[in-house]
């Protein structure tokens, strides 16, 4: 079942209000549709009534997909809410949902992105049966051998599993503040093979490193730049 709810929300443009339906959790096996329109960013979108601005608006989203037993929290960072208070709220929500559930079952697994480029990102990497840390991993050998290509600071690095093939991946660099797309970097696919076999050797040492319920290098080296390592 997905859950919407009815908000008034206020053109930012002409400040027109109107009421309109936006989801806080889609479940793409009982609505397909609404997995399209998020696929093709129509999902919680508007069109304002009074000056015809068509706009976004961002608010947190439960992904479901129970076919794949797949739940992914998608929380926007903004400048009220930095990473920090979003991961600090995470953790409180689980303990709550943990302290609830009965002593014999385990709370489902949740992962957590920050924008919806990298929802949709995490949705076509875990459909294709991909390992999200073991992708990480090889985005944050990237980051750390390209610094003047890739600089975590300005610019996502995104998996593009549409055009990856069976020898290559296909990343592409986003400019965090224009959202703008630029420089694809490619990466043989036996790199990421030896490195799966790694994974499934010793696992724990990627846990360690994306401990998760974020599992991002970007976010990993920002954070050991904050720390001044
Ligand atoms: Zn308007």
């Amino acid at each position: 079942m997905s859950i919407s709810q009815t908000v008034n929300i206020t053109c930012p443009s002409c400040g027109t209000k109107q009421d309109v339906r936006l989801y806080d959790a889609i479940n793409v096996k009982t609505d397909p549709e609404l997995k399209d329109a998020l696929m093709q960013n129509m999902l919680n979108r508007i069109q304002c009534s009074g000056c015809d601005l068509n706009f976004r608006v961002d608010k947190p989203l439960m992904y479901n997909d129970p076919k794949l037993g797949l739940l992914i929290h998608w929380v926007p960072e903004t400048e009220e809410m930095g990473r920090e208070e979003i991961l600090d709220e995470f953790e409180e929500s689980l303990e709550r949902m943990n302290a609830q559930m009965p002593a014999d079952q385990k709370a489902p697994r949740v992962r957590l992105v920050l924008s919806r480029v990298e929802l949709v990102e995490l949705i076509f990497m875990l459909e294709k049966g991909l390992n999200q840390r073991v992708v990480e991993y090889v985005k944050y050998s990237i980051f750390t051998r390209n610094p003047e290509k890739a600089d975590p600071k300005t610019h996502r690095l995104l998996l593009n599993v549409e055009d990856s093939t069976d020898e290559e991946f296909c990343f592409v660099l986003q400019d965090v503040a224009s959202q703008e797309l630029g420089q694809i970097l490619r990466y043989g696919r036996g790199a990421y093979d030896s490195m799966m076999e790694l994974y499934e050797e010793n696992s724990a040492e990627f846990t360690e490193m994306f401990p998760g319920p974020l599992i991002s290098a970007r976010e990993l080296l920002l954070e050991d730049e904050a720390l001044g390592q």
